[in-house]
């Protein structure tokens, strides 16, 4: 994407009509992403962003960009005064991020003020002008650096309602935060700060490539976890980025940064191509993470199909999807081959015996210490125990030479979990992990953990604050499995039911918790030996009948129920 040095002009009625409308303007973080998206269409090489009040009293965006010339500077602020595109047809070739000549009419409509101060390098003089509703004042010649600075004041000024509707200052610019760690992960060449009431928050000097982004945006050892992709256009499509390691999976798509053509966007599509070159090496319900920027022919995507422009649409959807499925196949191949050891991942049935680490297979069994027995054929227990199989790949169905018995898997994994915690059979002190996790982490359940982490600390789980809503977790008790602790999961269970207050009771319920969100959960297939060995612990449990919560765990048929189902008494 180049810079656009063109005049500004107001598009026509016969453009304006094609133009996906709606609200753009939703809070601090939209105004910044109007103005960085200006700032980076105008070639900027760095972008300041300053927020005072997490940017409910003032958001100012300056950059080194080309400038507007002093003519133009109030048809900048005027709706669909744009100079990306000048007709209808330019809306299918599209080479900049904005185009409809919204974005400052928008900001200027929704603020108590806007000012531009802005200057073309080839001018001495640089011209300043001041918004305020629909009233714009005369410009003025000012002294100012090369490249624009806009200030917006007071969002929602005028509407109260939807100034009610912004979160804490935190929270706004956690927000801020997130977004610009994102687009900068996609614009390396760009140096970035963000500041906020008068302290830096952090800066990214300009670098080469992301890789010294990954860490801002995927936590502190991210590195260690992300391989890269990059398949030079190959026909149209080309792919760049960085994806995450078979067996280093999040549990939902907010770790997906997607760029196509340098956008930012949301693609169930490539999303979808995301998880499909993982196949049968990621569990339903875990999702691969990094970032990717597919790159094609701006007349290949239509970026005119949402008002906030954050999706697209792709012309040859096919041809996208196999790009990008086959640019990760192709990175985690070569990662696999420099890298055999990491662990292979699978629970596809057969597959499970036949590669990968223990951890790997079935992580939470090695929680139980019970393993190393699964992985040799030696069978604990009777010998006439034997698995039949998965009913719905939720119900594991035994027999022994009593009758049948049915296993909820997750609540029998539940007890068995919670009895070994409960008798500390884990060692506390866990090993400190290979690759510490990060975690993001909503407010609310940033404010659980502060409740329980002494306990979970007690129990060996290790968690610390990494800055902004991430969290690492740094050690598990040892033999635990990683790839399934939930902390997000753990810490909603705590703060959603009622709990006394004395720590006897927040224990009990933590433990249940955490047994809770370790372990299989419906709808996973097991191999036949794991599917015994649940049974087999589960028969050693205190109080097998039932999980943690007082579900039954178990239904046995035996002879004599089966005679009387047959009416054979
Ligand atoms: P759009 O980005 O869709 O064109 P905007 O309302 O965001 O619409 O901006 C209107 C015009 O103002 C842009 O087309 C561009 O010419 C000019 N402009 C806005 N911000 C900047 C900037 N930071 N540097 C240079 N020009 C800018
Ligand atoms: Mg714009």
């Amino acid at each position: 994407m180049q810079a656009t040095i063109g005049r500004i002009r107001v598009l026509d009625e016969d453009t304006t009509a094609q133009i996906a409308a709606g609200e753009i303007i939703e809070r601090p973080v939209s105004v910044v992403k109007e103005l960085v998206e200006n700032s980076l269409d105008a070639g900027a090489s760095w972008i300041v962003v300053e927020l005072r009040d997490g940017g409910r009293a003032e958001i100012a965006v300056h950059d080194d960009g080309h400038g507007i010339v002093h003519q133009d500077l109030a048809l900048a602020l005027a709706r669909h005064g744009t100079s990306k595109i000048t007709c209808a047809a330019d809306l299918f070739s599209v080479r900049t991020l904005g185009f409809r000549g919204e974005g400052l009419a928008s900001i200027a409509a929704a603020a108590a003020s806007v000012e531009m101060v802005s200057r073309p390098a080839h001018e001495d003089f640089g011209t300043r002008i001041v918004a305020k509703g629909s009233h714009v004042a005369a410009a003025e010649r000012v002294a100012a650096p090369a490249g624009t600075k806009v200030t917006v004041r007071e969002l929602f000024a005028a509407t109260p309602v939807r100034r009610d509707f912004l979160s804490s200052e935190k929270t706004e610019l956690a927000r801020v935060s997130v977004f610009l760690g994102r687009i900068a992960l996609g614009w390396p060449a760009v140096a970035f700060s963000l500041h906020s009431d008068g302290r830096e928050i952090w800066s990214l000097p300009a670098a080469k490539d992301p890789v010294d982004r990954l860490e801002m945006v995927f936590g502190k050892g991210s590195r260690g976890t992300l391989v890269p992709a990059h398949t030079p256009a190959r026909g149209v499509v080309g792919v760049e980025g960085f994806t995450s390691r078979i067996g280093a999976d999040r549990p939902n798509r907010a770790g997906q940064v997607l760029f196509v053509n340098g956008r930012l966007v949301r693609s169930p599509a490539l999303s979808a191509a995301w998880s499909a070159a993982y196949a049968a090496r990621i569990m339903t319900g875990r999702y691969p993470y990094g970032v990717l920027n597919v790159k094609l022919e701006p007349n290949d995507v239509d970026v005119n199909v949402h008002p906030t422009k954050i999706e697209v649409r792709f012309l040859a959807a096919a041809t996208v999807f196999d790009a990008v499925r086959n640019s990760i196949g192709d990175a985690l191949r070569a990662d696999t081959a420099n890298e055999e050891s990491l662990t292979a991942f699978s629970m596809v049935p057969g597959a499970a015996q036949a590669r990968g680490s223990d951890e790997t297979i079935l992580p939470a069994m090695s929680l139980l210490g019970e393993f190393e027995g699964l992985k040799g054929s030696s069978t604990a227990g009777s010998p006439l125990t034997r698995a039949l199989g998965q009913i719905d790949q939720t119900f594991i169905v035994i027999s022994d030479a009593a009758g049948l018995l049915i296993l909820d898997q997750h609540a029998a994994h539940e007890r068995i979990a919670f009895e070994a915690l409960q008798a500390q059979q884990i060692s506390p002190a866990g090993p400190a992990m290979l690759f510490p996790r990060i975690v993001e982490l909503t407010p609310d359940q940033a404010a659980t953990l502060e409740t329980c982490s002494a306990e979970l600390a007690a129990m060996g789980i290790a968690v610390e604050h990494f800055g902004d809503s991430a969290y690492r977790i740094n050690a598990l008790p040892s033999g635990y499995g990683e790839r399934r602790f939930d902390l997000a999961g753990i810490l909603e269970d705590i703060a959603g039911s009622p709990h006394d207050d004395h720590a006897g009771d927040l224990r009990r319920h933590l433990l249940a918790s955490v047994a809770c969100h370790s372990v299989v959960r419906a709808h996973e297939a097991l191999s036949m030996q794991e599917q015994v060995t649940l049974y087999e612990r589960l028969r050693a449990c205190r109080e097998p009948q039932t999980c943690p919560h007082g579900r039954p765990t178990m239904l046995r048929l035996d002879a004599a129920q089966l005679k009387g189902a047959f009416k054979r008494t």
